[in-house]
C-alpha cells in the first residue's frame, strides 16, 4: 500500500513530544512491513536536517525532499509573504491555525497536483484535522485511488479552534461550516474547531490507546468534545503506540555512556544490565556534576505542562530526598511561569537534586539508561511513551493510572493482571497522598527487597512495546473499507 502521513512533528528532525516518536516510528514499521510511506512536514528552519540524506529542492522552493534512514520525507514550505515556518519554533506562533492551514492546503495540492495516488492519507491532530475535511470538500471528485482518510487524535487538550476568518486563504466554503454537524465548536457558536472537523469529516478516527479511546467520550476527557465523540464512536478506534526497537535500544544507543543488555534478559543476565546502569548513572553524575549517591535514582522526563502534573512531581522531588534518594529532572516549558517555579527550585541546590530546564534528546537517553525509576504523575495522559522507553531500559515506572499509563504500567501489588505482566508501581489520586501511595513503595522495595525488584526489572525489560503489533492494526484499518460508514 501508499501511505502519506501528515503530520506537525517527526523524530528526530522536528520534535517536540510523544507525536515525533509516534509519526517515526510508525512509518518504519510500515515500510519494514513493505508499504511506501510518504511523509508530509511543514519546512520549519528549526529542521535538523543533518538526519536527512539525498536533501534537495524537488520544485520552485516550497518543496524539498530528503531520505530519513527508509523513510521518504517531503518538507513543504507555503510560499511568502508570511514566512510561515521561519519562526524558529514548531508551535507556539500567534498564526499557528493560519500557518497550519497553509501547510494543510499545500500539502493536499502537492498530493493531487502531482497525482500521488496514494492508497491512505493519515492526518494527526489539530495541526492537520484539516486535512480530511479538505479532502471531503474540495479533492473528492478528483481523479483519484484513495480509499480513505485516517484522522489520530494524540491529544485532546489542543482543539485549533478558530474564527471563520482566520481559514479564508484555503479555499473552503466557509458558509458551510459552522453547523454543529460540521466543524462548529460545541460551547462557542461562532467558533470553528478544527480537531473535531478532523473527527466528523475523516473516514476513521483513532486514538493513541483503548482506556484514552474511553476517556475521550467522557467529559472529564473529551475537553468538549465528547457528545462529538460517541456520535461518532463507530468509526474510533483506540490502537496503543509502541517505541521504535532501534532508537530506543540501550543495546546500541550512540547517547548512552556505557551501552548494556536488553533482549533476552534472564536472572543471569542481570547482572550486566544492572552494572550497565550502574556505570551510566556514574558518567551521567560526572556530566552534570552533581553528587553520586548510593540511594535509589528517581527521575523524570517530561515536558513541564499542567497535564504532566507538575505539582507532584515537586512533591516527589520532596519524598525521595528525604527518604535519601536522589532525583533528577528534565524538563522544557512553554509556560513561563512553571518554568519560573522549576528554576526557583533549580537554585535551592540540593546536592541530591539536579533540575534540568532544557530539551536535550542525549541527556534523556542517558537519564532513561541511569534511572532506577521514572516517575510518571500526568493528570491525564492519552498513551504516553516514557513508560515504555524505561522500562525498555530497565526503569520501573511509577505512574498514575490514566490513559495509556493505564494500558502499560501495572502495580506490582495490586494490579489484577498476572503476577508475570507486573511491571511497575501505580496510583490512582492526582495529589500527594496518591504519589505517597506509589513513590514509598517503590523506594522501600528498591530499598529493602532487591529481589523483587530485580523480578521486576525482568518482567518489563521481556514485555514487547515495539510497533509490531499496532502497526498491524493500523494496516487492518487502511486495508478496511474505510468509506462504509455514512458520511
Ligand atoms: P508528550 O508527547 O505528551 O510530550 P510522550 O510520553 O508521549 O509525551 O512523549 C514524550 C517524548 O518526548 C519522549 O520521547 C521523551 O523522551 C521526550 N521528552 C520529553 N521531555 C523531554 C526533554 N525535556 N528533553 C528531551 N526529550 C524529552
Amino acid at each position: 500500500m501508499h501511505i502519506v502521513q501528515i503530520a506537525a512533528e517527526l523524530a528526530p528532525i522536528a520534535k517536540v513530544g510523544g507525536l515525533a516518536d509516534v509519526i517515526y516510528g510508525l512509518s518504519k514499521e510500515l515500510t519494514r512491513l513493505g508499504h511506501r510511506v510518504d511523509i508530509l512536514l511543514p519546512k520549519y528552519d528549526t529542521l535538523h536536517l543533518e538526519a536527512l540524506k539525498k536533501l534537495k529542492v524537488t520544485s520552485t522552493h516550497t518543496l524539498w525532499s530528503g531520505q530519513l534512514e527508509s523513510l521518504r520525507v517531503t518538507l513543504i514550505d507555503p510560499h511568502p509573504p508570511h514566512s510561515f515556518f521561519n519562526r524558529g519554533m514548531i508551535y507556539g506562533c500567534k498564526d499557528d491555525i493560519e500557518r497550519f492551514a497553509a501547510f494543510c492546503k499545500a500539502a493536499m495540492d502537492f498530493l493531487f497536483r502531482e497525482e500521488k495516488q496514494p492508497d491512505v492519507i493519515h492526518a494527526h491532530d489539530w495541526h492537520t484535522a484539516l486535512i480530511p475535511i479538505l479532502y471531503k470538500e474540495i479533492y473528492a471528485n478528483k481523479k483519484s485511488l484513495l480509499k480513505g482518510v485516517v484522522f489520530t487524535i494524540h491529544n485532546m487538550e489542543h482543539q485549533g479552534k478558530c474564527l471563520p476568518l482566520d481559514l479564508k486563504s484555503i479555499g473552503l466554503k466557509l458558509e458551510n461550516s459552522l453547523f454543529l454537524d460540521k466543524m462548529q465548536d460545541p460551547s462557542n457558536p461562532g467558533d470553528l474547531n478544527l480537531l473535531k472537523g478532523g473527527i466528523v469529516y475523516a473516514d476513521a478516527v483513532t486514538t493513541v490507546s483503548p482506556t484514552y479511546e474511553k476517556e475521550i467520550q467522557t467529559p472529564e476527557g473529551g475537553f468538549g468534545l465528547e457528545s462529538t465523540l460517541i456520535e461518532y464512536n463507530k468509526k474510533l478506534t483506540g490502537i496503543l503506540n509502541g517505541i521504535d526497537e532501534d532508537f530506543w535500544n540501550p543495546e546500541k544507543d550512540p547517547y548512552l555512556f556505557h551501552k548494556y543488555p536488553t533482549h533476552n534478559i534472564d536472572k543471569s543476565t542481570l547482572s550486566a544490565v544492572i552494572a550497565g546502569k550502574k556505570e551510566n548513572r556514574r558518567k551521567l553524575c560526572a556530566r552534570l556534576n552533581c553528587k553520586e549517591s548510593q540511594g535509589p535514582l528517581v527521575a523524570v522526563v517530561s515536558r513541564l505542562v499542567p497535564q504532566k502534573g507538575p505539582e507532584l512531581m515537586k512533591h516527589a522531588m520532596k519524598r525521595t530526598l528525604e527518604a535519601g534518594g536522589q532525583f533528577i529532572l528534565l524538563g522544557s516549558s512553554p509556560i513561563p511561569s512553571l518554568h519560573q517555579e522549576f528554576e526557583a527550585l533549580a537554585l535551592k541546590n540540593n546536592e541530591n537534586a539536579t533540575i534540568l530546564l532544557d530539551k536535550d534528546e542525549g541527556l534523556a537517553h542517558q537519564i532513561f539508561a541511569a534511572a532506577d525509576m521514572l516517575l510518571i504523575p500526568s493528570l491525564f495522559e492519552p498513551c504516553g511513551l516514557t513508560q515504555m522507553i524505561a522500562l525498555r531500559y530497565g526503569t520501573i515506572p511509577i505512574a498514575r493510572v490514566t490513559g495509556g499509563l493505564a494500558d502499560t504500567v501495572f502495580d506490582v501489588d495490586t494490579s489484577l493482571r498476572p503476577e508475570e505482566e507486573r511491571n511497575g508501581f501505580t496510583f490512582e489520586g492526582s495529589d500527594a497522598e496518591g504519589v505517597d501511595w506509589a513513590l514509598l513503595r517503590a523506594l522501600k522495595c528498591f530499598q529493602q527487597d532487591q529481589e523483587k525488584w530485580h523480578r521486576l526489572m525482568l518482567q518489563g525489560m521481556g514485555q514487547d512495546f515495539s510497533w509490531k503489533s499496532a502497526a498491524a492494526h493500523y494496516v487492518q484499518l487502511y486495508r478496511s473499507d474505510l468509506k462504509k460508514e455514512p458520511f
